[in-house]
């Protein structure tokens, strides 16, 4: 499933194919991702220019000079090709600038979404009204403010939406291994001290993955590119039974629905 460092990886892809083009054709090759796609899609964003490109929490901004902002949302297996040599039966969306240049939104499961909102209406769109501050803009004394009095686990805490925006299960795992923190310890419990080493981790991880991420981006001109999956390497992540660098073995929880890896001997 496409995280944060895919989706930022992914943007900055797009950018060097978009970023103050004009977008000569669009194609929606269905009406509904996992919800309905915009009806007018194709006579708002024929003919724009695009103006910027961004993330936010994991979603992805194509900013045009019509005051609309192109917003994408990769969902469990969404990514979008570059120049293919052909189409097939997933790439749902299709953009192509006054260059020559294709893109296709591939999405097998279709749990991915496209919408065009009002750039100036951004912050108040429901999906983006709720968010919490972006990861890399919340410090530990912030984090605390939020984490304040809830009982829940710091791991289901740290993938709340609301509290902060954009951070998927394999990050959250890898920064409580990387800050000692067990992930059942109740969120409002973790010090000020402790959420002190946290908050780097977060963003350490983060910033390890988008370079992994960046690094293949000179691929990326190649036909039938593939933006933003990239191999990964984790300390705890997906490794159940396997040894920590510390020596003892990784350990799997469920949580929420969701699986979590970690180290006894590590995190408390
Ligand atoms: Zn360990």
């Amino acid at each position: 499933m496409p995280e944060l460092p895919e989706v930022e990886t992914t943007v900055r892809g797009l950018a060097r194919v978009l970023d103050g083009r004009r977008i000569e054709r669009v194609e929606a090759r269905r009406p509904d991702l996992r919800r309905a796609l915009p009806v007018d899609l194709g006579q708002r964003l024929t003919g724009s220019r695009v103006t910027g490109l961004a993330r936010r929490a994991k979603y992805g901004l194509i900013e045009t000079d019509r005051g609309d902002t192109l917003v994408f949302h990769l969902g469990m297996s969404g990514h979008w090709r570059i120049d293919p040599s052909e189409t097939g039966k997933h790439d749902h969306f299709i953009v192509e600038t006054e260059e020559g240049r294709r893109l296709a939104l591939n999405d097998a499961r279709r749990f991915g979404s496209l919408d065009l909102v009002p750039t100036e209406e951004l912050d108040e769109w429901p999906p983006f009204k709720a968010l919490g501050p972006e990861p890399f803009d919340i410090d530990a004394r912030e984090l605390k403010r939020r984490l304040s009095g809830r009982k829940a686990p710091i791991k289901l805490l740290l993938l709340d939406q609301g509290v902060v925006a954009g951070l998927g299960n394999i990050y959250v795992c890898e920064a409580l291994h990387r800050a000692g923190i067990h992930p059942t310890r109740a969120g409002g419990s973790v010090s000020l001290e402790r959420l002190e080493r946290l908050v780097p981790a977060i963003h350490d991880v983060l910033k390890e993955a988008i370079a992994a991420g960046g690094s293949t981006l000179r691929d990326f001109a190649s036909p039938d590119g593939e933006l933003g999956y990239f191999p990964k390497s984790f300390a705890v992540y997906d490794r159940e039974g396997k040894p920590c660098p510390c020596g003892a073995r990784v350990r799997r929880i469920v949580q929420g629905g969701r699986s979590t890896f970690y180290c006894a001997k590590c995190q408390r």
